[in-house]
């Protein structure tokens, strides 16, 4: 199995090294020649969405990554990789707008956006959860699934093939919620 990064920008190293540990198969996508490599699931960081929307877009990397996404791939969004999987964005336009999910960016405040808590995620139990200016998810719709909720907001869900996480879990060692995406991807 091989998981490519989104590497325009962001926290896409601490990714690799957590699927390192996990003995999974990453690579870089920087450009658009790195999409002539096979994988089986990508991962987009967390990092600044309105940056990354606008890189995807200079490096033709916007239309090639969509139509997989839309065509299966297994992703897996971590806060800004959250934004730019959501349909709908409280501010500014939507990026790749392939989940049935709306979000609030930067939702806990610039000054208070940081914090860390533990809380219970679907099928894991309690699991660490570090924000960094964090957005949440306003609704969900579809057969999109809630996975976890902080201060009764959603702060996980999952919508077939595509994983969303306001938290960052590649910034804690507790491996689980990216087991949990090599899982979804093992299971297609
Ligand atoms: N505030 C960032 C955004 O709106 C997300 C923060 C993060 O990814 N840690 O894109």
């Amino acid at each position: 199995m091989t998981v490519a990064v989104l590497a325009l920008q962001g926290a896409f190293s601490e990714h690799e090294q957590a699927l390192k540990k996990l003995d999974v198969d990453c690579f870089e996508i920087r450009q658009n020649s790195d999409l002539n490599r096979n994988f089986d699931g990508l991962i987009l960081p967390g990092g600044e969405s309105t940056v990354m929307g606008k890189l995807l877009h200079e490096l033709a990397l916007y239309e090639p990554l969509k139509q997989k996404i839309q065509e299966g791939l297994p992703v897996f969004g971590t806060c800004a990789g959250l934004i730019l999987l959501a349909k709908e964005v409280d501010s500014g336009l939507p990026h790749f707008a392939t989940m049935n999910i709306s979000v609030r960016r930067n939702a806990y405040g610039r000054q208070l956006g940081s914090f860390y808590t533990e809380a219970d995620f679907k099928g894991l139990g309690q699991i660490p959860m570090t924000f960094i200016r964090a957005p949440y998810i306003l609704n969900v719709s579809g057969n999109t699934e809630v996975l976890a909720t902080v201060n009764e907001h959603i702060i996980a869900a999952k919508e077939n093939s595509q994983l969303v996480t306001a938290f960052h879990p590649e910034l804690s060692a507790d491996l689980r919620i990216h087991e949990y995406f090599l899982n979804m991807i093992k299971g297609r």
